[in-house]
């Protein structure tokens, strides 16, 4: 029987010692952090997780601003917004909601935002800097996924890690994190040949894929740690990861519900990512 990762409660230990934090910085340097959210038309599930980001600065004590743009924003002027808040000395973070509507390239976004302000570490100059082990943002959601392996107190030293998904955003900084710690990591994707066969390697599974239940029971060796990061909605419209819960959770020792595991973590580390980039500033 798999234990369960509390992605809630854990989320919530990580936000309190943002809270602390910011408690802290603000006697030290006279002003609090600062996140920037922008979202570009009206996509419900993005507003969903812009209206969380924004809860979770305002429960950590930091100041957060909404921009809220109509769907139908030039691109020309998103670019502009991004501009000024790169200039303005009292935002430390800025963060635009993907997806973003058709017209807006969301390549060209992503390289506006200044890399010192960039809470996503979806910045080229951050992403580099993670494949060179150098100090950058680490994206949020990797971030979050090791804070709940150190949790749970996995040994990642020669251990085979699987991360299923290879999109910039999870699947790539994923492995690399996982390589940092000395895992044998494998990338799996959509071509991958006998996907069941590469999960059953794993002791520990990350599946980012994006499709309700891709992996089940039987692709899980016994004993695996499985991290689900899939967001999903099933038929009756109920939120759900890319991993089949029922069958996988007996077999796994430890393993992710959704909701209630990665997606909170993912946040509490926006949060992480907003205090670091305020630090680096003062320092810089
Ligand atoms: P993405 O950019 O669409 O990438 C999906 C990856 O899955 C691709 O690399 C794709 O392979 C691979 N894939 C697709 N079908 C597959 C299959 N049948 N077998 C094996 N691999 C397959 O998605 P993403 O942005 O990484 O997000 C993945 C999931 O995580 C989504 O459900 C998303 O909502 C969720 N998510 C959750 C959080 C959170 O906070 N919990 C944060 C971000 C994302 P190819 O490269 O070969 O196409």
């Amino acid at each position: 029987m798999g234990n369960i990762i509390d992605g809630k409660a854990l989320s919530a230990q990580v936000k309190d010692e943002v809270r602390a934090e910011v408690q802290e910085l603000e006697a030290k340097y006279g002003r609090k952090p600062c996140l920037v959210v922008i979202i570009v038309g009206e996509n419900p599930a993005s507003q969903v997780y812009v209206r969380n980001k924004v809860k979770a600065a305002a429960y950590t004590g930091m100041d957060s601003r909404l921009v809220e743009l109509p769907a139908d924003t030039a691109e020309d002027e998103l670019l502009g917004r991004i501009k000024a808040l790169n200039e303005d000395p009292a935002v430390d973070g800025i963060l635009v909601q993907l997806p973003l509507p058709k017209h807006i390239d969301e390549e060209k976004v992503i390289d506006a935002i200044a890399r010192e302000k960039d809470v996503d570490g979806f910045h080229p100059g951050n992403v580099a800097n993670l494949w060179l082990g150098k100090d950058c943002i680490v994206p949020c959601t990797p971030a979050g996924v090791m804070r709940m392996l150190d949790f749970v107190g996995v040994d990642l030293k020669g251990k085979n890690a699987v991360v299923v998904g290879r999109s910039n955003i999870v699947g790539k900084p994923m492995a690399k994190l996982l390589l940092d710690r000395n895992a044998t990591v494998t990338i799996a994707h959509s071509r991958t040949a006998d996907l069941g066969a590469v999960c059953r390697t794993a002791d520990v599974l990350v599946v980012a894929v994006g499709r309700a239940g891709l992996v089940t029971g039987d692709m899980v060796k016994p004993g695996a740690v499985v991290i689900d990061v899939g967001m999903n909605r099933n038929a009756e419209g109920k939120l759900c990861g890319d991993v089949d819960f029922s069958s996988a959770e007996p077999v796994a020792s430890w393993i992710t519900p959704v909701p209630g595991g990665v997606g909170p973590m993912t946040i509490a580390m926006l949060m992480k990512n907003t205090i670091a980039c305020f630090l680096a500033r003062q320092k810089a």
